[in-house]
């Protein structure tokens, strides 16, 4: 993927979540976003998907520049796969239906098509057995993995992915990391903001380092972990990776 942002800016009240934010990168499969929480990672990402319109700045994204009307942004948004955090699923629908509804609701297939497609991403996913259970009948890692299988259902140009492991212990946040990794080895193109070190250094083509609305410094990751710029992201790397 193409990313170009210039002067990107989000206010609610007095917090400049994004301030004047601007990134630049011109090739990448999997964007990693770290910094310490309150940042702006969650905002940028919402921003670069389209879930939300900025005050100020543009975003162009694989050549095709953001507008901020409700039904381009819609369009957008169809376009993209997004998991947050928890409470991805809705929990009165067994995984399978959670797939095929948004196939049908969102994008118009036929209920026959969606239920194969659900099937197709569960197989992908080694979810088969679990297709016919309820979020509460599965564990927090079977869950984001669901909604992963969800959210690459329908073949998104870009998949954003906020935090999508921080509720989960390590046992299943390796789980759905794995799964991650595997969507990028795929040629998935990918936008994940991370509390996981490890990981992003693993999965990165590039690594965003976002503090107080702004990026911080942009590199590779071998080059942000091994030798960090800014001394912001300096003093954040020394106190996480610390223990
Ligand atoms: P991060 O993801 O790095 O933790 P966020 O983007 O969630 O950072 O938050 C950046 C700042 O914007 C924080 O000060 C946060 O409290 C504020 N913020 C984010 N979303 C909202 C919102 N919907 N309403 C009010 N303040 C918000």
């Amino acid at each position: 993927m193409k990313l170009e942002v210039t002067g990107l800016t989000k206010c609610y009240g007095k917090t400049r979540a994004a301030d004047g934010l601007s990134l630049s990168v011109a090739s990448a499969r999997v964007l990693v976003l770290i910094g310490p929480s309150g940042g702006g990672k969650s905002t940028l990402l919402r921003l670069l998907g389209g879930l939300e319109t900025a005050d100020a700045g543009t975003v162009v994204i694989n050549s095709h520049r953001l507008l901020t009307d409700p039904a381009a942004l819609q369009a957008y948004r169809r376009k993209n796969g997004f998991l947050f955090q928890q409470f991805n699923l809705f929990p009165h629908l067994t995984a399978r239906r959670n797939i095929a509804l948004p196939l049908e609701k969102v994008h118009g297939h036929p209920p026959a098509k969606a239920e194969e497609i659900a099937m197709q991403a569960l197989d992908r996913f080694c979810l088969l057995d679990h297709a016919d259970k309820l979020p509460a009948q599965l564990s927090g890692g079977q869950q984001q993995r669901v909604g992963i299988a969800r959210a690459v259902a329908h073949q998104p140009e870009v998949l954003f992915l906020d935090e999508p492991t921080s509720a989960l212990d390590p046992e299943m946040t390796a789980e759905v990391l794995e799964l991650i990794q595997e969507l990028a080895e795929a040629g998935q193109d990918i936008i994940l903001s991370t509390h996981e070190m490890g990981f992003a250094r693993a999965v990165a083509d590039q690594v965003a380092f976002v503090a107080l609305g702004k990026i911080e410094e942009l590199s590779p990751p071998a080059e942000l972990f091994g030798e960090p710029k800014s001394a912001l992201c300096q003093r954040f790397l020394s106190r996480v990776m610390r223990y």
